[in-house]
């Protein structure tokens, strides 16, 4: 095992992999940017390195001072958190070279399913079951994109195959207007990914969003811990998740999570990783895999009692997988709430001096949070600044307690979205359970001003 680990990443996740490590007595390093000097888990480090000043291109995103704080500090290996560099295979590469682990799958793996053609085209050699579209990506020629649209079948979506972020997608309505969309995607993609490659897929009109959490080692053991519901969304900015989905048959389900263990198995995907599908009409169309941890992973960790950042660092090691798939057993229920530091009602961020933080407590709930009472938020990043997690026997339950970690919780100096989420656990629909991707954005349009 690991002597010390390097932490390249901020807020919550910094925190929370410094608990996994300190848990399993792994000293930690965090490098952190002249903003997060500060911040609680820079203090309970080991050993802390400033990298650069507050904008992430100059601290987060700078590979070699990252690279030399861990030559600096003596790590061994490299924790990357989600967002910033965790899905830069580039950064994956130059970590391994300079004789550090990598927290995380191979550059190959990261490169693979980077590519969103790539990766579709992997997941049909596996036999995970895609949204129909165009076999990989989009000729230059005209008249073959018109085929192609008709054979799919309109309404249909432009997707960029370097997109992320919710960015670099167009949907389509009607063949007059492909042509145009297409170019449009191409020139966009070009300019903010570098990558011009699009593919184009059916657009699915009311999905839920549904996603199966893997795990695997070096030695192609792969497991799935089960699914998350995470359909409310704002943007494409997951709002709240939980586990299980609700009202998805189990065997559904579990043919789903086979098979993607199966495809990390055939791929040689190795740590922690993440299918994301759309889920319609009883149907699993898979549109992207993140490699790397989620911000929703605490979901999963409550109704399986298996701590999924402990596992990436095992498996980092080098050890086997410790778990095989009849022990992972889904066990009640869980759902999160991202509470963001943002105005409730027209979302601008709300960054600022905390001036007072009173977390909430009690049986079956976890607070994920780098946040305390004096913690000033800096507007250099994500606007999340915590996240909620109740747990219960189920749904209603996990629900019920939800509501009094929220009627308890209380932030004074900046805003939150706390009353949204007070609002939408008491939503009858959100309570029904089930809702589409679109559902929250209908919901807030239909709110008194
Ligand atoms: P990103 O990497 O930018 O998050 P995704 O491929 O995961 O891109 O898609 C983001 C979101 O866009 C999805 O969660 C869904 O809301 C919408 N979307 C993507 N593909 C489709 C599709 N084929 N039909 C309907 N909605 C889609």
């Amino acid at each position: 095992m690991f002597g010390k680990i390097l932490i390249a990443n901020r807020g919550e996740i910094a925190l929370r992999i410094q608990r996994a490590c300190r848990e399993m007595g792994i000293r930690t390093v965090v490098v952190h940017s002249e903003a997060d000097r500060d911040a609680k888990y820079v203090r309970l480090a080991d050993e802390s390195v400033c990298i650069g000043p507050a904008p992430s291109a100059l601290s987060y995103l700078n590979m070699p001072a990252i690279i030399s704080a861990a030559e600096v500090t003596d790590s061994e290996a490299i924790h990357p958190g989600y967002g910033f560099l965790s899905e830069n295979a580039d950064f994956a590469e130059r970590v391994e070279r300079s004789g550090f682990t990598f927290i995380g799958p191979s550059p190959d793996s990261i490169r693979l399913m980077g590519d969103k053609v790539s990766a579709k085209n992997a997941m049909l050699a596996t036999g995970v079951p895609c949204v129909p579209g165009s076999e990989g990506a989009l000729p230059e020629d005209s008249k073959e994109c018109i085929r192609i649209g008709r054979q799919v079948g309109y309404p249909v979506i432009i997707k960029a195959a370097g997109g992320g972020g919710g960015r670099g997608m167009r949907v389509v309505h009607t063949e007059a207007a492909l042509l145009n969309a297409i170019t449009m995607t191409r020139t966009e993609a070009g300019a903010a990914f570098g990558n011009p490659v699009v593919y184009m897929e059916k657009f699915l009109e009311n999905p839920r969003h549904v996603e199966i959490q893997v795990l695997a080692d070096s030695f192609r053991n792969a497991v799935w811990l089960g699914e998350r519901d995470c359909s409310m969304q704002r943007r494409h900015q997951k709002v709240i998740e939980e586990a299980p989905a609700p009202g998805i048959p189990r065997r559904l389900v579990d043919r789903i999570g086979d098979r993607c263990a199966e495809a990390c198995r055939k791929i040689g995907y190795r740590g922690a990783g993440t299918f994301e599908f759309l889920y319609e009409n009883n149907e699993f169309y898979f549109i992207e895999m993140n490699t790397r941890v989620q911000v929703e992973h605490p979901v999963t960790e409550a109704i399986t009692g298996i701590d999924i950042v402990q596992e990436q660092i095992h498996v980092a090691a080098g050890e086997r997988l410790r778990i095989r798939q009849k022990d992972v057993v889904l066990k009640g229920h869980a759902i999160e709430c991202r509470i963001n530091a943002e105005d409730p009602f027209k979302f601008t961020p709300s960054p600022g001096r905390i001036t007072s933080w009173h977390p909430p407590g009690g049986p079956g709930i976890r607070v994920d949070s780098h946040a305390y009472t004096g913690y000033f938020v800096p507007p250099h990043y994500d606007s999340m600044v915590g996240k909620v997690i109740a747990y219960g026997a189920d749904r209603n339950q996990a629900l019920a307690r939800m509501r009094v970690a929220l009627s308890e919780m209380i932030v004074e100096g900046i805003q939150t979205n706390i009353p949204l989420h007070r609002e939408l656990m008491t939503d009858a629909r959100f309570i029904k359970g089930g809702t589409s991707i679109h559902y929250l954005e209908q919901r807030l349009a239909e709110r008194p001003a």
